[in-house]
């Protein structure tokens, strides 16, 4: 199958849970986890009509981004983030997905600056407690989301999670609705820095359930592009 008729397939997938769930399928956005594939096949998933490109490692996105042909869409840092790769990054995502310490943020906000730009960032939140997942564990949010309110380059638009892999499916669901309840608690803050609009969840395995429970980033890879 190529990208265009594995993505035809996730759409209908999506549109499905959004009906069971009463979603308005408008409010998901598609992000296209490309860290598998060369830039061949990143054009690909650009010509399919996604334009969020999520990479997980600072030198593959130096690399595929001076590859890559215009445009190259809006792209996402969706792995761990080192504090020494954030430069490598920088200019070329728009969103990060894994905001998980202050001292990530202080570099974030001080090289986003230097550029004239604010980062939407998704705060990454280890819901399951496992000790291999990065993350901040619920209860450290109110406080950690309270203090990001110091960096004037950082906007917190949402929360981020990862479901165990060894889960079936159906078995994530508690885990992404969870981190729904911490985001409806959270913007009762009615922080300006944090208007935590966004849930970024879903993943191959688990996006539909994701989906039905307030997903608004899915990050996609191998349903996608393989
Ligand atoms: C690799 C990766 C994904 C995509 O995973 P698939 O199971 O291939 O869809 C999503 N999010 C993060 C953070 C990843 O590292």
């Amino acid at each position: 199958m190529n990208i265009a008729d594995r993505l035809q397939h996730i759409q209908e997938r999506i549109n499905q849970a959004c009906t069971r769930s009463g979603r308005n399928r408008d409010d998901i956005h598609i992000v296209a986890v490309t860290k598998y594939v060369d830039t061949l096949i990143i054009e690909e998933v650009l010509q399919a009509g996604l334009h969020h490109i999520g990479e997980n490692k600072a030198q593959d996105i130096m690399h595929k981004w001076e590859q890559l042909s215009e445009p190259k869409g809006t792209w996402h840092f969706v792995g761990h983030l080192q504090s020494n790769k954030v430069k490598y990054m920088i200019d070329k995502c728009t969103y990060i997905h894994s905001l998980d310490r202050l001292s990530l943020a202080k570099q974030i906000n001080k090289l986003a600056q230097a550029q004239h730009k604010i980062i939407p960032c998704f705060v990454q939140v280890n819901i399951s407690g496992e000790s291999s997942k990065h993350g901040l564990s619920p209860v450290e949010l109110p406080s950690f989301i309270e203090a990001l309110g110091s960096f004037d380059y950082i906007q917190v638009i949402g929360l981020m999670t990862m479901a165990p892999h060894e889960l079936e499916a159906e078995q994530t669901r508690p885990v992404f609705h969870e981190l729904k309840v911490w985001q409806e608690k959270l913007q009762q803050e009615n922080w300006s820095h944090a208007p935590l609009s966004e849930l970024s969840m879903g993943m191959s395995n688990d996006f539909e359930i994701a989906v039905e429970e307030g997903a608004t980033f899915l990050r996609l890879g191998s349903a996608l592009v393989g």
